[in-house]
């Protein structure tokens, strides 16, 4: 691919550095056993590059939010996959944004250390699936502690994490005005929890992402664990979901980088009629496409990412990369699948690996529909559709 002129280069060539130390072949062998990437994931939080986004004075880096979305877009790149430790750069923020000094002073120089996990994060559940306001989670005060109840699922990396965000209704549901009025955020200590009112079962996906369900009794959670004030921590949960997604996004534009990459230089090196693949229009265009398609994704990432780091409101350009990026990547997966052939569905070529892993980004952290929604109801002043 045409080289050119990038942002971060520095930060960049450290990540690949890093990420050369976890080859195709470690990857593989994870995705056979779903196994979680241990050791892939302690290099990238002993380089610091994790804690991007904590500030310098708690032990951070203090990085603006696109130097954090150059990194997960190398680790992608790079044939990595950023998944399996991503949400701490993002859910952090809410700790950063909301939590009070006591609990930023307790928990971030830990976590930017990487002496503490903060990898789980316990919004969606069966019943209410998108439908984020009608959880059915409770905890309810009592005394200088919580007692929570409920599910959760697809809560991602619970395993593998020391502490867990966790969106629960503290007011029911027929108490508040607004349906997004009484709903708080806590830390819960996973080192605590396990065993004493919470129960995690691993669920076996399509891809290697250690993602669980998440069934609670009766869990005692302090009440100093409350993050900001009872009653808005929806608002709270929102005020990441800009980051969420251009991270995302990014991480995308990373795997669509991957898959137009390998495309090419299969297209080149395969000869068949006496000729190489690549020189079929047939087998170029659609590699060219996917690159179009890839760097105007790309253009919209660093839109929202600048007007993010503006403090501007981005919610329409963050959804639009959001949308446009996984769009980009999920095509050029395809694209990488078509052009290799047979090949591409070899365990070998770590093709149907990457294109597994992709796919999720239509559905998580957020759907396509949900985005589309979003875009015509507020930037379109279209109806209301839910
Ligand atoms: C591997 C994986 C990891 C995840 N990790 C986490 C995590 O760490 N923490 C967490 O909290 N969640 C996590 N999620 C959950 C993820 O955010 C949800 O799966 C996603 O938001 C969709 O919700 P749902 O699965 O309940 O689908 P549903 O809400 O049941 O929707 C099913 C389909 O219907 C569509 N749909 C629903 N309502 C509408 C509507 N009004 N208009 C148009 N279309 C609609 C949706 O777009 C979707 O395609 C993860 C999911 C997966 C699969």
């Amino acid at each position: 691919m045409r080289a050119r002129a990038r942002n971060y280069s520095e930060i960049r060539d450290s990540v690949r550095a890093l990420c050369a130390q976890f080859p195709a072949s470690y990857w593989r062998d994870l995705d056979r056993e779903r196994a979680y990437p241990k050791a892939f994931v302690e290099a990238l939080t002993g380089a610091g590059f994790l804690a991007a986004l904590i500030p310098e004075e708690v032990g951070g880096s203090g990085l603006p939010l696109s130097a954090a979305a150059a990194i997960l877009e190398e680790v992608q790149a790079a044939g990595c996959n950023g998944a399996a430790c991503h949400a701490q750069m993002y859910m952090m923020g809410t700790l950063l944004r909301h939590g009070n000094e006591a609990q930023k002073k307790k928990y971030l120089p830990q976590i930017a250390s990487g002496k503490t996990r903060l990898q789980a994060f316990g919004v969606t559940e069966p019943a209410s699936g998108t439908d984020t306001l009608n959880i059915a989670t409770t905890a309810k005060r009592d005394g200088d502690r919580y007692l929570v109840n409920g599910q959760k699922i697809w809560t991602s990396r619970a395993e593998h994490s020391d502490l867990m965000l966790l969106l629960a209704r503290t007011t029911p549901k027929e108490q508040v005005k607004k349906r997004s009025e009484g709903l708080s955020v806590f830390l819960v200590d996973m080192r605590e929890a396990v065993g004493k009112g919470l129960v995690i079962r691993p669920i076996r996906t399509m891809m290697n992402h250690a993602t669980t369900e998440i069934f609670i009794e009766n869990l005692s959670v302090p009440a100093e664990n409350l993050i900001g004030e009872e009653g808005h921590g929806f608002r709270y949960i929102l005020s990441g979901m800009n980051a969420e997604r251009i991270l995302i996004a990014a991480e995308c534009i990373g795997d669509a980088k991957w898959f137009i990459d390998k495309a090419s230089g299969y297209a080149n090196e395969r000869s068949v009629f006496s000729r190489p693949i690549g020189q079929n229009q047939g087998v170029q265009f659609p590699i060219a496409r996917a690159y179009a398609q890839m760097r105007a994704a790309e253009l919209m990432v660093t839109e929202a990412a600048s007007r993010y780091e503006r403090g501007e409101d981005c919610g329409e350009e963050a959804n639009l990369a959001k949308l446009l990026a996984a769009d980009a990547s999920w095509a050029a997966a395809d694209m990488c699948v078509q052009t290799h052939g047979g090949f591409g569905f070899a365990e070998e070529y770590d093709i149907e690996r990457k294109f597994r892993e992709t796919r999720l980004y239509q559905v998580a952290p957020v759907s396509t529909n949900l985005i589309l929604s979003f875009l015509a109801e507020h930037v379109l002043g279209l109806p209301r559709s839910y």
